[in-house]
């Protein structure tokens, strides 16, 4: 894939990069190295004062670099600068909160190990490298980056081919909030020479949001390289109602879990999973919401949906779409690509869909619900659970011993009960079975790429 902007609104190519040269690479990947020999020494105090400095930069750039968000991936402005906001707030987070999380942490009774002292104590384990995804392009990587350089790591970014400008604003930010030049570069490459930086003994682990071909060939190198890995890959939530749910509100949300960031999302809500005592009442409300919302110029206040990233992004929409219909599915609303400039899709519901169909296991990556009918508790668990992935999941009732049943059973990585799945700083986030493995965010997130080294003195 080219390394170019083309602003998805329109099709136009605004900016294309050459991808950097092997000898280029490698010269990046030694100043990284170096700058981790002193960087993990400096304080936590130090470290603190950069990321609150990057924060205090990216809020007074914050509608600038939005703007080259919503130009190079398509995202509302409006999103796009509430996105900004987020990692901001994030760094901030991080800023506050590192070094109480990496701590030590003494054993209470250290004589039943037989030492008079023993404790934990979290190091930076060096380079690590991000491969990031364009959906949302400033948030993915702050939340490596925020917790992976309040550590003492260092950080490579290879992002998206699709957003570079995205990629050098952040490398650009971390240098001017006065990070040491070297602790977070961006690596102008294609997916094809992620391979080489994996395998250089310089580069001590990786962390890749994607999708699963990304994930599964990222994590088999760095396994024949005996080097740590964070996958954080696709998802097809659930969002279950109940007959005890406040259905009006859950149909209102249902609809943002679904089409927020033009239905790009992997925590969004694709499987809408309805009890049949109120599935109509449910089915009529989230139709006419989604018939609703107006589809457009993403730099338009009044927008609710932008253009899907890519075209080949929405030829995949359009081709599950298709094979559903094809097999026998019901188009409630929506259902089509929308023609001229731009690669436009209409916010979609359907439903008779059936396990043959593609989209009953595959990620519609885009604003494509699928509506579906169940008859009581369990089969609404069961059919939560008939997906290969297992990232986030919502669950809408009232009723205590059903939300009990949704914490338990859901196979899924987070349940949000009478809410819609939202990443926050404070919480951990990450996935099961296919969705991936590790954790970002909270305490959990900074100490993935850190050495936690136990300590035994007599
Ligand atoms: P993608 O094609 O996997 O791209 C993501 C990143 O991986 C890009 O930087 C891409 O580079 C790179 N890449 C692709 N193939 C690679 C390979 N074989 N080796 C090394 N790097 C490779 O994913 P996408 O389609 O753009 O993004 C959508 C997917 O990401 C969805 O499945 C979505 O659910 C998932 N996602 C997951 C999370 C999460 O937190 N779990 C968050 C956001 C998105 P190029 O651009 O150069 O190809």
């Amino acid at each position: 894939m080219a390394i170019s902007s083309t602003n998805p609104a329109t099709g136009e190519i605004i900016k294309s990069f050459d991808a950097l040269g092997p000898d280029e690479v490698d010269a990046r990947i030694g100043l990284a190295a170096a700058t981790f020999a002193t960087y993990r020494a400096t304080s936590f105090a130090q470290r603190s004062a950069w990321m609150q400095a990057a924060a205090d930069l990216l809020d007074a750039e914050q509608r600038d670099i939005a703007l080259v968000m919503t130009t190079e991936m398509g995202k509302t402005l409006k999103s796009a600068i509430g996105e900004a906001a987020k990692c901001a707030k994030g760094m901030r987070f991080y800023a506050e909160h590192a070094e109480g999380y990496l701590a030590d942490e003494a054993l209470p009774d250290p004589a039943a190990v037989g030492a008079t002292g023993a404790f934990r104590r979290y190091q930076p384990l060096g380079v690590v490298l991000a491969v990031m995804p364009w959906n949302f392009p400033l948030w993915q990587v702050v939340r490596f980056a925020a917790p992976a350089l309040m550590a003492g790591n260092v950080g490579l970014l290879k992002h998206a081919s699709n957003v570079p400008q995205c990629a050098l604003y952040l490398e650009d930010l971390f240098r001017r909030a006065g990070f040491p030049e070297s602790c977070f570069q961006t690596l102008l490459i294609g997916a094809s020479q992620v391979e080489s930086v994996l395998r250089d003994p310089r580069v001590a682990a990786a962390t890749v949001t994607g999708s699963e071909p990304a994930g599964q060939s990222v994590a088999s190198i760095c396994g024949q390289e005996i080097k740590k890995t964070v996958l954080e890959l696709g998802g097809s939530d659930a969002f279950i109602v109940m007959p005890t749910a406040d259905v009006e509100l859950a149909a209102e949300i249902a609809v943002t879990a679904r089409c927020q960031n033009n239905g790009q999302s992997c925590i969004a809500a694709k499987r809408f999973i309805v009890h049949e005592a109120v599935y109509d009442r449910f089915r009529l409300e989230f139709v006419k919401r989604m018939s609703a919302l107006k589809v457009g110029d993403p730099t338009d206040e009044g927008t609710d949906v932008g253009p899907l990233a890519t075209e080949s992004g929405r030829s995949d929409v359009a081709e599950l779409v298709a094979d559903a219909v094809g097999h026998g599915a019901s188009v409630l609303c929506g259902g089509r690509a929308i023609d001229g400039p731009g690669w436009f899709y209409e916010p979609t519901v359907i439903s008779d869909i059936t396990p043959g169909m593609r989209i009953y296991l595959e990620e519609a990556f885009g604003p494509v619900a699928s509506l579906y009918k169940v008859a009581d508790l369990d089969s609404a668990i069961e059919l939560a659970n008939a997906t290969s992935f297992g990232l986030g999941s919502n669950a809408w009732t009232g009723d205590e011993a059903e939300q009990e049943r949704f914490m338990a059973e859901l196979e899924a990585g987070a349940v949000f009960i009478n809410g819609m799945t939202t990443s926050y700083a404070e919480l951990p986030f990450g996935g099961i079975k296919r969705s991936g493995y590790g954790r970002e965010l909270s305490d959990l997130g900074i100490r993935e790429f850190c050495n936690i080294k136990t300590v035994w003195v007599r």
